[in-house]
């Protein structure tokens, strides 16, 4: 087997910040410490690199078929430009079809994803149809290595939205299988008035998308979360938290020992609602919409206190084309912003540079976090012995202009334009192989693995 030392890096954990060598033995780590004087068969000297675990981003949607589109990150393209942002796994969502049985949305994913990946994958199933069937196959994509589900509480004519009292069915079922609940906070009741309201009163501009789901939609649905998960003692995941709110409630429930936990993504943390003034303000409708400045605020906080247990990307890469859908009428623009590659240099120039993260929690909000909520750990996310060889090097002293030219996403378009980073990723090693090295994608096409994820006790 082949070996590599990745030699005298920054190497960072979630719990700690050390210059060491990492021995890399075949797809694995085989050690970490002072290691100068292994005989390797190839040193790749990482002097002044911050070296981080491969990140995992639990948040993607590859071939979404959503609001009259279809995403434009597949399985090529899609793990193509994670590699490039130093993902090394990803968890893509398997939307039930109105026929479709829950074990079935699994196949459908596996067929798009074959001979196609570049990193490892895994899929969450959604929900669509809570019927005696489908409940009845939730302990079968558990077996399948499938064991987070997720459910909307909003999107009624796109065919997802699931009601509470189904919702409580779910979460139920997969407290009984070993599973978790995902859910999408966002009252439809509260939203069903206002969306045609707006749109009959003229309001179709982008800024009157985040108008039409003010913060109270998000904080509703949240306390209704709050309640199912003690209602049926299971575990319930919000994703894609907005409302600072919203994060004060889950933290009130954290408190109580209601097992609430949530997420929130890279742009919630980098634009506010103004961005939807701008005349290009479709680029920034995704739902739950953008909030202001003082909300803002206390999402990084949030992180850093470690009650939103990670930042994902939530990529839903529709070209311009389909956003254009919305020029209009901001209600028929597909909710979504490509990001799956900007992720960690976003959250490494604009968290640990500005002092609102250290090292180790930009590894536990990127990598640790979401590997041990999913069911990948130890295995992925992690620096230790015996763990997948998924390494990132990123370079603090690089300094670059983001922007559809320098990202490597489908994309035609990006709602991160022109933002000036400090950092870049350099390298990237999936199981041990070098897959990105500088500007090159090194990664053979179907490379990637089938995440077979399973949920241990649960371990924050
Ligand atoms: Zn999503």
């Amino acid at each position: 087997m082949k070996t590599t030392l990745i030699k005298r890096g920054t190497v960072v954990t979630q719990k700690s910040v050390a210059t060491a060598d990492i021995l890399v033995r075949g797809e694995q780590i085989q050690a970490v410490g002072d290691l100068r004087d292994e005989t390797v068969d190839e040193v790749v000297d990482a002097e002044g690199m911050v070296v981080l675990p491969g990140a995992v981003d639990s948040h993607v949607h590859f071939n979404d078929r959503f609001m009259g589109t279809v995403s434009v990150h597949d399985y090529f393209t899609g793990t193509r430009a994670a590699a490039f942002g130093g993902v090394t796994s990803v968890i893509d969502f398997s939307n039930q079809g109105a026929k479709e049985s829950l074990v079935s949305t699994i196949e459908t994913k596996e067929r798009e994803a074959e001979g196609e990946t570049l990193i490892d994958w895994g899929i969450h199933p959604v929900i669509t149809r809570p019927d005696t069937e489908t409940l009845e196959q939730i302990p079968l994509v558990v077996e399948k290595g499938a064991p987070t589900i997720k459910c909307y509480m909003t999107y009624r004519d796109e065919g997802l939205l699931i009601e509470e009292r189904d919702l409580r069915r779910i979460s139920r079922a997969l407290a009984e299988a070993g599973g978790l609940l995902m859910v999408h906070a966002e009252d439809d009741e509260m939203l069903a008035d206002r969306v045609p309201q707006m749109i009959e009163a003229g309001r179709v501009e982008p800024i009157y998308h985040a108008k039409s789901r003010p913060i109270e939609v998000e904080n509703r649905a949240v306390e209704r979360c709050i309640a199912i998960a003690k209602a049926t003692g299971g575990r319930v995941f919000i994703v894609h938290l907005a409302s600072a709110e919203g994060l004060a409630l889950i933290r009130a429930a954290q408190n109580e020992g209601t097992n609430v936990f949530c997420e929130t993504c890279t742009h919630y943390l980098l634009f506010t609602e103004e961005m939807l003034k701008r005349e290009d303000g479709i680029k920034w409708i995704c739902s739950p919409p953008l909030r202001d400045q003082a909300n803002q605020e206390r999402l990084w906080q949030g992180i850093a206190k470690g009650t939103i247990a990670m930042v994902t990307s939530d990529d839903a890469a529709y070209s311009w084309e389909a956003k254009l859908l919305g020029k209009d009428r901001f209600d028929r623009c597909p909710n979504g912003i490509p990001g799956i590659e900007p992720r960690l240099n976003l959250l490494y120039s604009e968290g640990v540079v500005k002092g609102r993260l250290n090292l180790p929690q930009l590894a536990q909000i990127i990598a640790a976090a979401p590997a041990k909520f999913f069911g990948l750990w130890p295995k992925k996310g992690n620096l230790s012995k015996g763990a997948d060889a998924d390494i990132v090097l990123l370079n603090p002293n690089e300094k670059w202009t983001m922007n559809t030219q320098t990202l490597h996403m489908a994309t035609d378009w990006s709602a991160y334009e022109g933002i000036e980073v400090n950092g870049k990723i350099d390298k990237v090693f999936s199981r041990g192989e070098l897959i990105i090295d500088g500007e090159t994608c090194l990664a053979q096409k179907g490379r990637g693995k089938y995440l077979h994820r399973r949920l241990e006790e649960f371990q924050a």
